[in-house]
């Protein structure tokens, strides 16, 4: 039987507006260019482990509007399997992202139907759950169906990978039982309550994370690559040098590419190199699920 990954999380649509400036308050500032796409961690992270060949089932809800007919087309133009996403009475989940020409983003995001993910439908994947190798988690739904999803896989016997992303608080009780904590350099900070802006800093951080919840834990961080905590055996493992073009959904393509890694049997810090393949191509095109790469481009690389 193929391997199976599941992912429980967010589906967005977003749109991004480049400006030239903010808007001042009353002005109507026409944007230089718009543009839509599919995002929502959940649902970037199941594209990018689908679109390296792992049977790959996405669980959450969209609205039953255009954005969520939209969202759904996406997931399945890379494969996933939209069977488990439910159509919810809310707006289907938004971003709207304003990207100035220094550089600098703006975000607001709209939860929508990702605050709608029930226990239902943890309970009406419940067969999924029981065959898949691995459960991935992020933090776009609400706290409690994360956790009543981490129960569940542990009555299934699936490992849990929680991103915790967007950081915020979670008992320690639901932490412990992951098997994998994957947290970026600001996520990293918030848990440890300090600062986590460079190499030395995460390999201290992900000791002391280490020590409290005890299991296998990786901090992404960007440019410069991540650190990772195997059983224990700390490793830095740098980022590939490529011209970024837009780092939008690394950190998904990161996940994505590990799950892959992790249901062929790589060791966690193995799954973290063939990773840090994936990212390095997300970043070297333009858009999210539209960028991440094939299993034969990251071979190819
Ligand atoms: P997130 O998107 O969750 O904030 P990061 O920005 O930490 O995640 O990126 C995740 C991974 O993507 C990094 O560990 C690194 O391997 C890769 N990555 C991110 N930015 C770049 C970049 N500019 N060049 C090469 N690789 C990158």
């Amino acid at each position: 039987m193929a391997k199976k990954i599941v992912v429980i999380g967010s589906l967005n649509y977003d749109i991004i507006l480049k400006i030239p400036r903010l808007p001042e308050c009353g002005e109507t500032l026409p944007a230089d260019q718009a543009g839509f796409s599919a995002g929502g961690k959940g649902a970037n992270q199941a594209v990018q482990a689908a679109k390296l060949g792992v049977e790959t089932y996405m669980v959450g809800r969209v609205g039953k509007d255009a954005h969520g007919d939209a969202l759904i087309e996406s997931a399945q133009k890379y494969q996933v399997n939209t069977d488990y996403i439910t159509r919810s009475e809310e707006v289907t989940g938004m971003g709207v992202v304003e990207a100035l020409e220094d550089g600098s983003v703006f975000s607001c995001i709209v939860r929508g139907a990702n605050f709608d993910v029930a226990k239902a439908d943890i309970d009406r994947a419940e067969p999924v759950i029981r065959e898949a190798d691995l459960m991935i988690l992020q933090m776009e739904i609400p706290q409690e169906i994360n956790a009543y999803a981490i129960e569940k896989a542990e009555e299934c016997g699936c490992r849990v990978l929680l991103n915790t992303a967007p950081s915020a608080p979670i008992e320690e009780e639901y932490l412990k039982k992951c098997a994998i904590i994957v947290a970026n350099e600001v996520e990293a900070g918030f848990y440890l309550g300090e600062n986590v802006d460079s190499v030395e800093k995460a390999i201290k951080g992900i000791k002391k994370l280490q020590n409290i919840y005890g299991n296998d834990i990786v901090i992404t961080l960007g440019k410069e690559g991540s650190v990772v905590s195997d059983h224990g055996v700390v490793t830095f493992i740098p980022s590939r040098k490529v011209h970024a073009i837009e780092t939008t959904g690394a950190g998904d393509s990161f996940i994505g590419g590990m799950g892959y890694a992790l249901l062929k049997g790589e060791s966690l810090t193995e799954a973290c190199k063939f990773a840090t393949g994936c990212s390095a191509i997300t970043v070297s095109r333009m858009g999210a699920q539209d960028s991440m790469p094939t299993l034969q481009e990251v071979q190819n690389q």
